[in-house]
């Protein structure tokens, strides 16, 4: 946050919302909330924070509303079931958030910081995003059942024309959508298409000018690492962030570990059952991977400030990937990167991007495939393919 330079994180676990100093980063203060603080909005023209929390029956749903220069706790509006995601509205000075478990969404008016509207939702479920187009006076409510993308504009609801997933493909297909439109083709691809493993990662914060490193080094071993019950590495490789000054501070040098893994099922079993065996795993590897860094570099494990360890349960937890994997599919023998179908068989209006339909993933693959989305759009609406038009369509109201 520019104005406070702070930075602010909501902390689900720990049940607070927590502020950071900039430079040094450090604690600074924190606001004790409910379990599940979620998610955030800022208005920066009253420099308030709201801060989703609570929703269980200890801890009632609540939407915190924080005075960022003073750090204190100004209101706490009771909601009906737990805000999932919040958006600000400066011109009209209005909070909208969205309470997924009762099918609604709340407007807050930022003067009194009281609910002055419910809106009920009756042609989907499960709303968690939200987006605010001010300039339009817009706002995109996404359902996940079914999947629908819904625009509200004074009172009137506008259904999606079109909803396009760039989510994970498998929770698209087989969850969001229940299954309802596989066809054999779809199984097939399921069933039998290569993916890109899942991973490890240690990070390490050393405190050490390593500039005379390579920037990427692979190291043979001579005995294998063994990652998990199924995995087992006989060569590491070592990134070596020296080539940035923005990755450390001066004299200092962030140095990361990927070690692969298809064995997604062990680490998630751990991380949800046996928190502190996971803990420990963790830990075991780090310690593995610093020694053969050892080897390479004397004296780096006391230089080591920082050690940081994803697994594929932490990549399955933040990017929902299916069995964790890195980039979805590998390049099948001679398919190269022709991209699988970005339509479901009896699904009207719909379309997928991303790395689900575009094998070989990348970065790259959510631009290409957006960019075939709009094109195939184009072509139903009968409107030019014009990357350059500047003018936006806005949406006609339509009355439920
Ligand atoms: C460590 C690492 C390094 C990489 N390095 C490179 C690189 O150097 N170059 C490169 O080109 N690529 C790299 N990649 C791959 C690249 O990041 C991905 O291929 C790319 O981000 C895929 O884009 P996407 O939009 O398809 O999916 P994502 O970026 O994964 O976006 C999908 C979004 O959908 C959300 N989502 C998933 N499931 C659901 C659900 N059920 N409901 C709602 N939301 C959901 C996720 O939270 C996520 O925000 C790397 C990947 C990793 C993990």
């Amino acid at each position: 946050m520019e104005a406070t330079d702070s930075l602010y994180v909501a902390d689900g676990t720990l049940a607070e919302l927590r502020v950071y100093t900039w430079t040094p980063l450090a604690l600074s203060g924190k606001i004790k909330l409910s379990e599940d603080v979620d998610d955030m909005v800022y208005d920066a023209a009253n420099q308030l924070l709201y801060v989703g929390h609570g929703g269980d029956a200890a801890n009632p749903a609540k939407i915190a509303v924080v005075d960022t220069e003073h750090v204190t706790l100004v209101a706490n509006i009771p909601v009906a079931t737990h805000s999932e995601a919040l958006e600000i509205d400066p011109k009209s000075r209005r909070a909208f958030a969205n309470i997924a478990d009762s099918n609604e969404f709340a407007v807050i008016a930022t003067g009194s910081k009281e609910i002055t509207a419910h809106r009920k939702l009756t042609k989907a479920a499960d709303n968690v995003p939200l987006a605010f187009d001010s300039e339009h006076q817009l706002l995109y409510v996404a359902c996940r059942t079914p999947g629908t993308l819904i625009a509200l504009a004074d009172g009137k609801t506008i259904m999606a024309n079109w909803v396009i997933s760039a989510a994970d493909g498998h929770s698209t297909i087989f969850d969001l959508l229940g299954g309802k439109y596989v066809d054999t083709a779809i199984e097939k691809v399921y069933d039998e298409r290569g993916l890109f493993p899942s991973y490890l990662q240690v990070s390490l914060g050393v405190a050490l000018d390593l500039s005379e490193q390579p920037r990427m080094a692979t190291r043979l071993l001579s005995s294998p690492l063994i990652v998990d019950p199924e995995t087992e590495l006989d060569h590491l490789g070592f990134r070596f962030f020296n080539f940035d000054p923005t990755f450390a501070p001066p004299g200092k040098t962030a140095v990361t570990c990927f070690l692969p893994t298809r064995n997604f099922t062990y680490w998630e079993n751990l991380r949800r059952n046996y928190p502190v065996g996971y803990q420990e795993k963790k830990h075991r590897v780090a310690e593995a991977v610093i020694d053969i860094l050892e080897k390479r570099i004397p004296g780096v494990r006391t230089a080591i400030e920082v050690v940081d360890v994803s697994t594929p349960a932490t990549v399955i937890r933040y990017t929902g990937n299916w069995k964790g994997s890195m980039e979805g599919w590998l390049i099948a023998p001679g398919a190269s990167f022709k991209p699988l179908p970005n339509t479901l068989a009896g699904l009207h209006g719909f379309l997928m991007v991303g790395q689900w339909v575009m094998p070989g993933g990348g970065l790259p693959s959510g631009i290409m495939t957006a960019r075939t989305a709009l094109k195939a759009i184009c072509k139903h609406d009968r409107v030019p393919f014009d990357l350059h038009a500047r003018e936006a369509v806005k949406p006609e109201p339509v009355a439920v």
